[in-house]
């Protein structure tokens, strides 16, 4: 008998685990052969990702440890004597110490929401929306307090749905947190929640920079990033909208994006 795995050369490629044996009479005589073949493209998908989860984790963890560990080696060999530099040079370093914390904070938080999603796990209550909202609003109010945003809320007081609060509240957090971030000074952000047709929808509106087309498909994958250098001038980890996303998949709902350059983006749950 024999095991192997088979790669199908097309778009999209296509793998196979074939399992083979020669099939015996009750003589012992070779009558003929069995091959079962098993679609592993699904697997095979699942370990790259993860393969490339590990790698891209590696490498974010490693440019704040690289920084840190620069500096430390430049104070060490004498900067440490210059009460100035030595000064900046710490600060640097706990900026950079921060963001390792906010990524690792980040994934944490990623890895226990799919866990708590798994089997549909996560506990609903019936609440009223205008109460999320609201909490999402004072969370966000102080960032947009100092660039002059102001961040509006349109729920119908009698709105209610079955969500789990403070998860849903997280994920409104990072949208709102990312509106205002990538908005202008006074602009306005809107929240805003309906019913239609039986599904709940909740909109997180800007006017800011808008994103290109062509990054939107990759948007709410883990560390996509349109501009590396200004999410990281921010304080961002790459990792807001993939939290956005599984908290809305452990809701059994969908998020979606439109947005235009320069106009601004709306993301709707
Ligand atoms: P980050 O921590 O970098 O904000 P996110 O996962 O929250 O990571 O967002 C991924 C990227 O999507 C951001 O780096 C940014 O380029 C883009 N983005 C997200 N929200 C907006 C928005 N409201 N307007 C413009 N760009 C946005």
């Amino acid at each position: 008998s024999l095991e192997d795995d088979l790669v199908i050369r097309r778009q999209p490629e296509i793998y196979l685990r074939v399992y083979g044996a020669v099939l015996l009479n009750a003589q012992g005589q070779r009558i003929g052969a069995l091959a079962v073949l098993n679609d592993i493209t699904r697997l095979r998908k699942l370990e790259r990702a993860r393969t490339d989860f590990v790698a891209n984790v590696s490498h974010e963890l490693k440019t704040p440890i690289t920084t840190i560990k620069g500096f430390i080696e430049t104070l060490l060999t004498g900067a440490l004597e210059e009460k100035e530099n030595a000064r900046r040079f710490l600060e640097i370093m706990a900026q950079e110490s921060e963001r390792l914390n906010s990524i690792i904070d980040d994934l944490l938080s990623l890895s226990g929401i799919e866990q708590d999603s798994k089997g549909f796990q996560i506990m609903l209550e019936e609440v009223e929306l205008r109460d999320v909202l609201q909490n999402t609003f004072q969370v966000c109010q102080s960032g947009a307090k100092g660039k002059n945003i102001t961040i509006q809320i349109e729920c119908d007081i009698n709105l209610k749905a079955k969500v789990n609060a403070p998860l849903l509240g997280q994920a409104l957090v990072n949208l709102v947190q990312n509106a205002v971030e990538y908005s202008v000074k006074d602009s306005r952000v809107l929240i805003s929640a309906v019913q239609e047709n039986g599904q709940l929808i909740i909109s997180v509106h800007d006017w800011g920079s808008g994103i290109a087309r062509d990054h939107l498909p990759r948007l709410f994958e883990r560390f996509y990033r349109v501009d590396k250098a200004r999410s990281r001038e921010l304080g961002g980890t790459g990792l807001g909208l993939a939290i956005v996303k599984h908290i809305v998949q452990a809701h059994g709902g969908t998020v979606s994006v439109d947005s235009e350059l320069q106009k601004g983006s709306v993301f709707k749950i």
